[in-house]
């Protein structure tokens, strides 16, 4: 599909992640899957969504995140991995785990491959508050993530990036890919979203994005 050219319809909106206590994950249960926007639950209930290359670790982050082994396997159950698929936590808000986005291989080109799905929920789900876009800290900037980042930016919706697999190499390379990454996102207009290194080795990360769950979940 080509949502990554759709119009850009204004300047990304930073909200930057505040310092608060630390959440306690208490419960974790799947909820549904939805392959239209009209299957999502009908609920008041924020929504965090996670969203990445295919083997980025979601499913590890999903699973450090709700304390569960086991909870990102039902998203990969056939017939679910281009669905949406909702967890609810805490009885309190939704993580909404996302089928990834790549390039396909056609014939005579590559060709952005994008869930419309994805598109139409990440433009038009009033219930998202924000969006953790997961990146390999072990990569230089790959132009697909860059790409997407680009056009999550331009629906306003506030997003971090969440570097995976920190555990894999040096802070340092960690740290240059970072600055990279940055680097590439910045164009004239653009304001760089928050990011932060994770790992679901080390569980580092974790308490962050938990942090920034619950502060977006203040009135
Ligand atoms: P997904 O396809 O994005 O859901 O990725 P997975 O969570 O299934 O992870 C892909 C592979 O990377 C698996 O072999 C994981 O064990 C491994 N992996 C994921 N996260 C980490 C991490 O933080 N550190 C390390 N060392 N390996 C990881």
């Amino acid at each position: 599909m080509d949502s990554m050219k759709r119009p850009n319809p204004g300047l990304p909106r930073r909200s930057p992640l505040p310092i608060l206590g630390r959440m306690q994950i208490k419960s974790a249960v799947f909820v549904t899957s939805a392959r239209g926007l009209s299957d999502c639950p009908a609920w008041d209930r924020p929504e965090f969504a996670f969203i990445g290359r295919s083997n980025v670790g979601k499913s590890s982050m999903i699973n450090l995140l709700s304390n569960k082994d086991a909870l990102a396997k039902v998203s990969a159950t056939p017939g679910k991995t281009r669905m949406l698929n909702f967890f609810l936590l805490n009885d309190l808000w939704c993580l909404v785990d996302l089928p990834g986005y790549g390039f396909a291989k056609t014939a005579k080109s590559e060709k952005f491959d994008f869930n419309e799905l994805v598109g139409d929920y990440l433009e038009q789900r009033a219930n998202l508050r924000r969006v953790f876009v997961l990146i390999d800290s072990r990569l230089t900037p790959q132009r697909i993530d860059v790409g997407f980042t680009a056009w999550l930016g331009g629906t306003g919706v506030p997003f971090s990036l969440v570097f995976t697999k920190a555990d894999k190499q040096s802070a340092a390379k960690t740290r240059a890919n970072i600055a990279l990454f940055q680097e590439s996102m910045s164009q004239p207009h653009t304001t760089v979203p928050d990011f932060l290194t994770c790992s679901a080795k080390t569980r580092a990360g974790r308490d962050e994005i938990l942090r920034g769950i619950e502060a977006s979940l203040k009135p």
